[in-house]
C-alpha cells in the first residue's frame, strides 16, 4: 500500500528529482557521497537517523530545518548524538526556495524565514525527509502497527521475546509476517522499511518463499 509522501513545490524539482535531489533515502546513497557536502531537508527523526548516518561518509551534513531547534520535532537520544557529531551543522530557520543545475544538482537557494535572507549554495545532494504517512486507518484492529500507522512484521512484533496476543501459532512470526499468521508486509508501509523501489521489490521477492513455508503448514 506504500506510503503518503509530503513533496516539496519549488522550482527545478520537477528536472532534478533523482538527479541529486532525492525523496527519503539514506542508508543505500551514503556511500556515494563520499567527502561529499550533503543536505538534508527536514527535523523530525527520520532526517536526524538519515543525517548520522550520511555523517559516517560525507565531509559535512547540513540540516535544513524550519524550526529554531531540532527539539520540538525530534527525539532527545538522536539531538544528542546529532550535537556530539562535528560534521553535521543545523540551520534553523531555514526552507529550501529552489533547487538548480544543468543535468544533476548544482545549486540550492535556502531562505531563512525570519530576515527573508536568501542564499545561493552549492550543493549535490539534497534528501528531503519531510514527511510520509501510510495510509492503513482500515487496518486498525486487524494486524499491529506503530503509533504512525506503518505495519509491523517479524522481530518488531515481539516484546521482551513475547510474541504478540493474536499471535497463534508455536513459532515467531517470519521476517515479513505481520501479527496474523499468513499476513505478509512488504515495501514502504512496512514499519523500518528502507523506502526505496529496489528495497521493496527485494523484499517483494523474499516474501513469496516465507509464504509458501506457510502455505506448507495449513
Ligand atoms: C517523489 C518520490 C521520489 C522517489 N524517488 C525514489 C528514487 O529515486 N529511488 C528509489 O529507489 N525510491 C524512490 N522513491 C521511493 C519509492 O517510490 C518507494 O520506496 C516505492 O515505490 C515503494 O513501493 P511500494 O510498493 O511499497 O509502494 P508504492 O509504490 O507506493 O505502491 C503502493 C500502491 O498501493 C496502492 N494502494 C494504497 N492503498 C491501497 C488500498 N487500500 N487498496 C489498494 N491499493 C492501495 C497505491 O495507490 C499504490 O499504487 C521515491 C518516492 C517518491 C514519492
Amino acid at each position: 500500500m506504500g506510503v503518503q509522501w509530503r513533496s516539496l513545490d519549488v522550482p527545478g524539482m520537477d528536472r532534478l528529482q533523482g538527479a541529486g535531489v532525492y525523496y527519503g533515502g539514506g542508508t543505500t546513497e551514503a556511500l556515494s557521497c563520499k567527502d561529499e557536502t550533503v543536505y538534508v531537508v527536514g527535523g523530525a527523526n527520520s532526517a536526524g537517523q538519515a543525517a548520522m548516518h550520511f555523517s559516517k561518509y560525507a565531509a559535512k551534513v547540513v540540516m535544513l530545518i524550519r524550526g529554531a531547534s531540532l527539539t520540538a520535532t525530534m527525539s532527545y537520544y538522536l539531538i544528542e548524538q546529532i550535537e556530539k557529531t562535528p560534521n553535521i551543522e543545523v540551520c534553523s530557520r531555514s526552507v529550501v526556495a529552489g533547487v538548480f543545475g544543468e543535468q544533476r544538482l548544482e545549486c540550492i537557494s535556502v531562505q531563512n524565514t525570519e530576515t527573508g535572507e536568501m542564499r545561493q549554495l552549492p550543493a549535490s545532494s539534497l534528501f528531503i525527509f519531510i514527511g510520509a504517512q501510510p495510509r492503513t486507518e482500515w487496518l486498525d484492529g486487524v494486524v499491529m502497527r506503530d503509533k504512525l500507522g506503518f505495519v509491523l512484521s517479524g522481530p518488531d512484533l515481539l516484546i521482551d521475546g513475547k510474541r504478540p496476543k493474536s499471535w497463534t501459532l508455536e513459532r515467531d512470526p517470519s521476517l515479513l509476517e505481520t501479527s496474523v499468521p499468513g499476513i505478509f508486509a512488504v515495501g514502504d508501509v512496512r514499519h523500518g522499511s528502507v523506502k526505496r523501489v529496489a528495497s521493496g521489490v527485494g523484499e517483494g521477492a523474499v516474501v513469496v518463499q516465507f509464504i509458501h513455508q506457510y502455505l506448507a503448514k495449513v
